[in-house]
C-alpha cells in the first residue's frame, strides 16, 4: 500500500511541476503581446468610507483575458512576472489605464476619489519604473492626491532600504502608499513615521477571523496603530454584515469586500458613486 501511495504521489508531484513549467511558459511568453494587444483590463472593487458610508476610493486590480487560456487572476501570473524583467511595463500598462480611468470617467464625478494600484515591491527596485510612474502620473495629468500606491508587506520588506529611497522620491512629487496585506509580513515598525504612509490595509485572512464569539485581537491592534500613527485604516475582504458590524465599533475608517461590492468594471463603478450605501 505505501509503494501504491508512493507512486501516487510521484505522479502528482509531476503534474503539479509540468502545470507550474507550463504557467511559467504561458506567462513569459504572452505578457508582452497581452500589453500590446490590451489582453490585459482593469477591473475596480469600491472602498467605502465607514463615516459617511459612500464609495470614496477603489482599488484597480488586473485581469488577463487570454485567447486561448481564457481568464487568468493575477495570483497566477502576477508573481510570474515579477520574478521576470516585464513587471515593469505591466506596471507602468496598469498605471496609465487607471490614470486615464481617473482623470476621464472618475474624477469629473467624484473630484475626492482615491484610486489605489498596486505596484509590487520588487518593480520599485528599478529607477526606470521609479520615473515612469511619475512621467505617466505628468502626462495624464492626474493629481497625485487622488492616486495611492499600494505596496504589499512582504515585498517592501525585501530590500526595504531601495523602496523607501523610491517612497521618499514620489512624496516629492505628492504621491502616497498605503501598506497592502498588513500584518502577514514582518515589518519594522519604524518605517510607518518615517515613510509617506497613507493608510495599512488590514490582511483579508484577520478579518476572516472576525466571528460571532471569536474575537481576532490582530484588528485591534493594527486599528489602534493605525490610529496613534494618524493614518487610515482598510479593512479588506469584508464580507460578513458581523464583521462590518465590529469594524465599525472598533473605528476602522474603510471597508473593502465582496459585501460591499466585488471588483467590477469602470461602468459599474461609476454608477455606484454618490450612491449612499445601507448600514
Ligand atoms: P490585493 O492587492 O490584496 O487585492 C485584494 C484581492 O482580494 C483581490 O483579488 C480581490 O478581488 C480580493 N477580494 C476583495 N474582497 C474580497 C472578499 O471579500 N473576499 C475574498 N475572498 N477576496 C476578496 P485579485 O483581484 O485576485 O488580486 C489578487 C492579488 O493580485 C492582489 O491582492 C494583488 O496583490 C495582485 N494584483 C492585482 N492587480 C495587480 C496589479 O495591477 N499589479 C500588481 N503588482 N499586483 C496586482
Ligand atoms: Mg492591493
Ligand atoms: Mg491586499
Ligand atoms: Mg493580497
Amino acid at each position: 500500500a505505501a509503494k501504491h501511495a508512493g507512486r501516487h504521489q510521484y505522479c502528482f508531484f509531476r503534474q503539479d511541476m509540468k502545470d507550474q513549467l507550463q504557467d511559467h511558459l504561458m506567462v513569459l511568453q504572452g505578457i508582452d503581446q497581452a500589453i500590446a494587444e490590451s489582453q490585459l483590463f482593469l477591473e475596480y472593487q469600491p472602498i467605502i468610507d465607514l463615516q459617511t458610508n459612500q464609495v470614496s476610493g477603489g482599488e484597480a486590480l488586473v485581469r488577463w483575458n487570454h485567447p486561448q487560456h481564457g481568464l487568468i487572476p493575477p495570483g497566477r501570473f502576477i508573481p510570474i512576472v515579477e520574478d521576470s524583467d516585464r513587471i515593469e511595463a505591466l506596471t507602468l500598462w496598469v498605471m496609465r489605464c487607471s490614470c486615464r480611468a481617473l482623470r476621464q470617467q472618475i474624477l469629473p464625478q467624484a473630484p475626492d476619489f482615491k484610486l489605489s494600484l498596486n505596484v509590487s515591491g520588487v518593480a520599485l527596485q528599478s529607477d526606470r519604473l521609479r520615473d515612469g510612474i511619475l512621467e505617466i502620473l505628468l502626462r495624464e495629468k492626474v493629481p497625485p492626491q487622488n492616486l495611492r500606491i499600494e505596496i504589499t508587506e512582504t515585498t517592501m520588506m525585501r530590500n526595504v532600504e531601495k523602496c523607501a529611497e523610491t517612497l521618499r522620491h514620489w512624496q516629492h512629487a505628492g504621491l502616497r502608499v498605503l501598506i497592502d496585506d498588513f500584518g502577514t509580513g514582518y515589518s519594522s515598525l519604524s518605517y510607518l513615521t518615517t515613510l509617506p504612509i497613507d493608510g495599512l490595509k488590514i490582511d483579508r485572512s484577520f478579518i476572516n477571523k472576525q466571528l460571532p464569539g471569536s474575537y481576532c485581537p490582530v484588528v485591534e491592534a493594527i486599528l489602534a496603530l493605525s490610529k496613534s500613527l494618524g493614518i487610515q485604516s482598510i479593512a479588506e475582504g469584508v464580507e460578513t454584515e458581523y464583521q462590518l458590524q465590529s469594524l465599525r465599533e472598533m473605528k476602522a475608517t474603510h471597508a473593502q469586500g465582496y459585501l460591499l461590492g466585488r471588483p467590477m468594471a469602470l461602468e459599474k463603478l461609476l454608477e455606484r458613486l454618490g450612491e449612499i450605501e445601507v448600514g
